[in-house]
């Protein structure tokens, strides 16, 4: 309602000219309408000329191939039969968190009253979605141990920038505007080095031992050394060598002393949830990958949600925008990035409670450390805590069998697929390595499925040792075997049986 007289309308582009001719007439009460063409022939174009497209658009035959809705399921499950996705195998990519999207976590999303609302809506008339972004933040600050919750960065990596903002912005409203060294782990995923380069920082990497852990005397030479200019830390717990690190609160401890704020990166915190969290053991700020732990599909490419929590000191400084009561600071379009993919998030937390959640993270540290064990004696594990365990992902050494016998892990990944598998993380965060995260998604038997496929394929590397198979003609070599080789003719010194059907 504009004022006493006049009300306005706002349409999108489904929207006719007969729509509008419609609605019009509508609140003529009978009255002459006005000459529409004519209207329209008047109005002015809000695209300027100069960037109206010229070019043909959609112009391959397939986005005009298929008519009828049995053709197009069809084309839909042709695409859908050519990917090794989670409705066929585990996909234990390790620091990527691939688990179960339930199909009752999904099912709002595809409802027009969460799908079809326009972002910058007044309001007043989203009402309910403020109740679900009021109520998932709150949810969030419970699982996290921090104060406040900013849903606005879409990605994991998106969140890490918003949080090192946060980080700047505080020290500079404290007149601290010298500090801009951020220490980094060598053991960190390769977003944070990035993200502090973007915020304007100067990154320092400090080393790790030989067991993965953070070098914690060499972290504090380099605090006690900038410590004029120390912005930050940015470190993973558990770290992404899959572990626990133990020194973790005298770390955090070392950088509060010494002017810095903590950022930690919390990928992985389907370790945690329910167990620890990291606003109570020395986190400033943390970011959330809900499109990891919190059940958001994402394989493919996203769309993600990388929200940040902050201890209330650095609430000040969470992302703004246009449309909210803090105008600065906006880190992407929408005031609560995408708000459309958020119920998977609420319906996750809320049908597993707190105690599911906690129990959910205890599967997902128990079936990486079966995992662990069922293999360590085929491939060394390559970093375990203390007790010999490790978090909820596991790292898998093969560089010896590379020397050994000339497989490497992309051999090991290609034969899992004629295995039926989904390939691990390769060569991250060490080259020549395998990373494991089963996720609690997995039962007993699909691990143990994966574990003998392992196994099996270690003794065909012991083949190729010890020159029982060719050292170049092998299984695992010539990964995949693909249908078309089946049918085909067969030169390889090993049968059709054992490279198509292991
Ligand atoms: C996935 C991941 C990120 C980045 O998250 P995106 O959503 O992919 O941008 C950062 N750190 C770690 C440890 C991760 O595993």
């Amino acid at each position: 309602v504009v004022d006493g007289e006049r009300l306005g309308l706002s349409l999108d582009e489904t929207s006719t000219q007969a729509d509008v001719e419609t609605l019009w007439a509508l609140f003529a009460a009978g009255q002459a309408l006005p000459d529409f063409a004519a209207l329209a022939a008047s109005t002015q174009a809000t695209i300027p000329a100069a960037l109206v497209r010229q070019s043909p658009i959609l112009s391959h035959p397939v986005f005009n191939r298929y008519h009828s809705e049995t053709e197009l399921m069809r084309y839909l499950r042709k695409l859908a039969d050519k990917d090794l996705a989670l409705d066929r195998t585990m996909i234990p990519l390790g620091s990527c968190t691939m688990k179960l999207n339930a199909a009752s976590e999904m099912i709002p999303v595809t409802w027009a009253e969460f799908g079809a609302l326009h972002p910058f809506a007044p309001a007043e008339q989203s009402a309910g979605y403020q109740q679900l972004t009021d109520e998932l933040e709150a949810m969030l600050c419970a699982a996290t141990g921090y104060d406040s919750i900013s849903l606005q960065p879409n990605a994991g990596s998106q969140g890490e920038y918003a949080g090192l903002l946060a980080i700047r912005a505080y020290h500079q409203s404290r007149g601290d505007d010298r500090r801009d060294i951020c220490l980094i782990p060598s053991s960190a995923h390769g977003t944070n080095p990035a993200t502090a380069q973007m915020a304007g920082m100067r990154v320092v990497v400090t080393a790790c031992d030989a067991r993965g852990n953070v070098d914690i005397e060499d972290l504090r030479a380099k605090a006690i050394e900038h410590r004029d200019h120390l912005a930050a830390l940015m470190i993973t717990y558990p770290s992404t060598h899959g572990v626990f690190e133990e020194g973790i609160r005298e770390i955090c401890g070392i950088i509060h002393d010494h002017g810095g704020q903590v950022y930690i990166d919390g990928a992985n915190m389907n370790a945690m949830v329910g167990l620890c969290a990291p606003g109570k053991f020395g986190g400033d700020v943390s970011h959330l990958n809900l499109h990891k732990t919190f059940c958001i599909p994402h394989g493919g490419g996203g769309p993600g949600v990388g929200p940040i929590g902050v201890k209330s000191h650095l609430a000040p400084f969470l992302p703004g925008h246009a449309h909210m009561a803090r105008k600065e600071g906006a880190v992407c379009a929408a005031p609560f990035g995408s708000a459309s993919i958020l119920p998977i998030t609420w319906m996750y937390i809320r049908m597993m409670g707190g105690a599911g959640l906690k129990r959910a993270s205890q599967l997902a540290i128990l079936n990486a450390n079966y995992i662990s064990r069922r293999l360590e004696e085929h491939y060394p594990v390559l970093y375990t805590g203390s007790n010999g365990l490790v978090a909820h992902e596991c790292i898998l050494d093969l560089r010896p069998l590379k020397d050994s016998s000339g497989i490497s892990v992309d051999d090991v990944a290609k034969r899992l697929i004629d295995f039926g598998f989904h390939a691990p993380t390769m060569s991250f965060p060490v080259a020549g390595t395998l990373m494991i995260e089963p996720t609690e998604s997995e039962s007993k038997e699909e691990l143990d499925r994966f574990c003998d496929a392992m196994i099996r394929i270690r003794e065909e590397i012991r083949a190729v040792e010890n020159g029982t198979l060719d050292k170049d003609d092998n299984p695992l070599k010539n990964a995949p075997h693909t249908a078309a080789e089946l049918v085909g003719e067969w030169s390889h010194p090993y049968s059709r049986e054992q490279a198509v059907y292991p």
